[in-house]
């Protein structure tokens, strides 16, 4: 069987090394992307050099952003005496989308025996100096309802219960398991209005 050119290889090799893309799918991402026309083939390369680049996590609140401090840690008009401690960056795009006007922090992950993420992997240590120093009335503690976010946000709770801020979690209407990231703008908007008390 004759081998294939290297920098073919390389590329599949690459693009299998992306979440959910496996070695079939990375073969035929590889090879559309040799077929396209030559400029959208570079035109993807130019965006991914570009976004990483520009693109930096918040030195405040550690959500992604290509300014810092981010346009919701710079905005004067935000709420600061309201924050949502959310997972991930991506989860900060769907509170903003139903118009949530306060801060957040973003943990990025949670804590996971079976991942071996340990409280140390996360901004915990950060999220724990902005409430001190802050005046939050309330931190929402809205990592995802199911067994590790629940876990986190446990750990969270018992970390900021001297705070004096109020401790709460999104409404239970979330269901249970699911992701933020995914649930429907009406479910997510109901969640942050029956906003429920931790402790
Ligand atoms: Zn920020």
């Amino acid at each position: 069987m004759a081998t294939r050119d290297r920098t073919i290889e390389n590329l599949i090799e690459r693009l299998n090394r992306l979440p959910g893309i496996g070695p079939k799918t990375a073969e035929r991402l590889a090879f559309h992307l040799l077929r396209v026309d030559q400029q959208e083939a570079m035109e993807l390369a130019a965006a991914i050099e570009e976004v990483r680049k520009a693109v930096k996590n918040c030195s405040v609140c550690f959500q992604l952003d290509a300014s810092n401090p981010c346009s919701v840690c710079a905005d004067e008009t935000r709420d600061r005496s309201m924050m949502l401690v959310v997972e991930d960056p991506r989860e900060v795009a769907r509170f903003e989308d139903i118009g949530y006007r306060g801060v957040y922090h973003v943990l990025q992950g949670r804590l996971s025996q079976v991942e071996g993420i340990r409280p140390e992997d996360l901004t915990i240590s950060q999220l724990l100096q902005r409430v001190d120093e802050g005046e939050f009335v309330e931190v929402c503690l809205a990592t995802n309802p199911d067994l590790e976010g629940e876990g986190t946000a446990m750990m969270l709770a018992e970390k900021l219960q001297k705070s004096g801020a109020r401790l709460t979690r999104l409404a239970r209407g979330l269901p249970a398991g699911s992701s933020i990231a995914q649930v429907s703008s009406s479910i997510l908007s109901d969640a942050v209005e029956g906003r429920r008390p931790l402790l």
